[in-house]
C-alpha cells in the first residue's frame, strides 16, 4: 500500500524521530523525547490496535526484587551488579511515580510478600539468614529496612513464614498505560496503531519499513519492542518469553492484601478488587514458553488452576474470569540492553519480568541518549 499525498502531508508529516512500540518504554521515550525538544515531531508506530506486548499484560507488582531471587541473581551475576538492579529499580519507580500521580497508576503501597513451599526450608532458611546483609547493602532505599520477616497469610498451604518487602507495592497496568498515553496525546505525539514494522535500515536518515510496505524515515529511531526486538534487529541478544495467568470472578472476602511471590518469582499472585490474579509457570511450561506468540496452555493453565485451588483459595469454590498472556524479554544478564545497533537506529530493550519498574528510566535514558 502506498499513503496518498493527502495522508503524508497531514496525518504523517517529517519526523524527527520515530519510536517503534507503544509499551512502557516506548511511551515514556516519546514523552521524555518531546520534553527535551518539544519543537521535534515523533512518531510512535505500534503493530497491534492496543499495544500488543507486556505493557498492557502484566500483573502490576512494582517489584524490586524478593530475596530468594536476589540470591539467585548474586549467584549467577555477582552482589554488585544485583544491588545496583536493585537500586535502579527502586529509582526507576520512583521517575514512573514522578511521571504519573499514584491515583492515576492506580498505585497501592501495598508492600509485596515472598512465601515459600514448606519442603523449601532450606532455602527459606538462607533467604532468613541473608536479610541481616541485604537490608544493610540496600540501606539507601530508605529508613525502614526492605525485608522483615513475618508470616504467610491464613489461608495459604505454605511455609508458615513469609518475608515481607516494605517497598513494593501493586498498581493498575491499564490505567497506567491509559495515562501515559492521554499525556503524549496532549503533548502531541503522534502514535499510529494497527502500524507493524518489517523491517529497518540504518543511516544518515534511517529508513523504517512497515508491513504494507511503506517507507518512513527519521533522523532517529527507538526500538522498544521489548521480546519482539530480534524480529527487528536479530543482533540483540534477547529472547522472547510467554508468561500466562488466570484473573477468578470477585470473591464474596478477598483473602489478600499484598502482592505475593512464590518460587524465585516464577508464579505471583495479587488481589484485583474482589478477584485473584495469578500468574507464571513459564518454567514448568518449558520450551512452548519461549516464544513471542500470545496464547494459552493447557499445562500451564492447568497449573495455575491447581496453584489456586490448593495454595492460594484452598477449599473455595472460585470460577476463572478470564485468561490471557503476554510476552516478556529476557537474556543471559539481567540488565537492559540500551544501544545504538546500526546508525541511527537505537534499541531499548531487555526489561525481563521487573519492566514496571524498569520501563520509565529506560524510556528516559534512551530518550537522553537519541538526543545526547
Ligand atoms: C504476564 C506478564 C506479567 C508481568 N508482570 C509484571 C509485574 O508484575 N511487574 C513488572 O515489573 N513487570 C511485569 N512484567 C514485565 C513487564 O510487563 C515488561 O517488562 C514491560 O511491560 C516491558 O515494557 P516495554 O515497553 O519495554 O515492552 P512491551 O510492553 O512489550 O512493548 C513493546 C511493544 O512493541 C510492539 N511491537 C512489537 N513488535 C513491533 C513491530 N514490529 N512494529 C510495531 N510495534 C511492535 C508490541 O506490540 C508492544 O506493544 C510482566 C509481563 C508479563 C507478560
Amino acid at each position: 500500500m502506498r499513503f496518498s499525498y493527502w495522508e503524508k502531508d497531514r496525518l504523517l508529516g517529517q519526523q524527527d524521530i520515530i519510536v517503534i512500540g507503544a509499551g512502557l518504554t516506548g511511551l515514556t521515550a516519546a514523552l521524555q523525547l518531546k520534553k527535551r525538544a518539544p519543537q521535534q515531531h515523533i512518531l510512535v508506530l505500534e503493530r497491534g490496535a492496543l499495544p500488543r506486548g507486556a505493557s498492557t499484560r502484566n500483573a502490576g507488582f512494582t517489584c524490586i526484587g524478593a530475596p530468594g531471587e536476589l540470591l539467585a541473581d548474586i549467584e549467577q551475576q555477582g552482589a554488585a551488579k544485583t544491588f545496583a538492579l536493585v537500586q535502579r529499580r527502586y529509582e526507576g519507580l520512583q521517575r514512573l511515580r514522578s511521571l504519573l500521580d499514584d491515583d492515576a497508576l492506580g498505585y497501592c503501597a501495598t508492600g509485596g510478600t515472598e512465601v515459600f513451599w514448606p519442603e523449601a526450608q532450606a532455602h527459606l532458611r538462607s533467604c532468613v539468614e541473608a536479610l541481616p546483609w541485604l537490608n544493610d547493602e540496600l540501606r539507601s532505599l530508605g529508613k525502614v529496612p526492605v525485608y522483615t520477616c513475618g508470616k504467610a497469610s491464613v489461608g495459604l498451604a505454605l511455609a508458615p513464614t513469609a518475608i515481607h518487602n516494605a517497598y513494593e507495592g501493586l498498581l493498575h497496568p491499564g490505567k497506567m498505560m491509559q495515562a501515559l498515553l492521554k499525556r503524549a496525546e496532549l503533548m502531541g505525539i503522534k502514535i499510529l496503531f494497527g502500524a507493524p514494522v518489517a523491517a529497518l535500515e540504518g543511516g544518515l536518515r534511517p529508513n523504517v519499513i512497515l508491513k504494507e510496505g511503506e517507507t518512513l524515515s527519521a533522523e532517529r529511531v527507538l526500538v522498544s519492542t521489548n521480546g519482539f526486538a530480534r524480529q527487528l534487529l536479530p543482533e540483540l541478544d534477547i529472547r522472547p518469553v510467554r508468561n500466562q495467568v488466570l484473573l477468578t470472578a470477585p470473591l464474596s472476602k478477598q483473602a489478600l492484601k499484598t502482592g505475593y511471590h512464590l518460587e524465585q518469582g516464577y508464579f505471583y499472585f495479587r488481589p484485583v478488587g474482589q478477584r485473584v490474579l495469578l500468574g507464571g509457570g513459564r518454567n514448568e511450561g518449558g520450551a512452548a514458553e519461549e516464544t513471542d506468540q500470545l496464547g494459552l496452555t493447557k499445562p500451564v493453565q492447568s497449573r495455575l488452576e491447581q496453584l489456586l485451588s490448593e495454595v492460594v483459595l484452598p477449599g473455595q469454590e472460585v470460577a476463572i474470569e478470564q485468561r490471557w498472556s503476554g510476552i516478556l524479554g529476557v537474556g543471559p544478564e539481567k540488565r537492559p540492553i540500551l544501544k545504538e545497533c546500526q546508525p541511527g537506529i537505537w534499541a531499548a530493550v531487555r526489561l525481563g519480568g521487573m519492566g514496571i519498574a524498569l520501563g520509565t528510566a529506560l524510556g528516559q535514558e534512551a530518550a537522553n541518549q537519541l538526543q545526547g
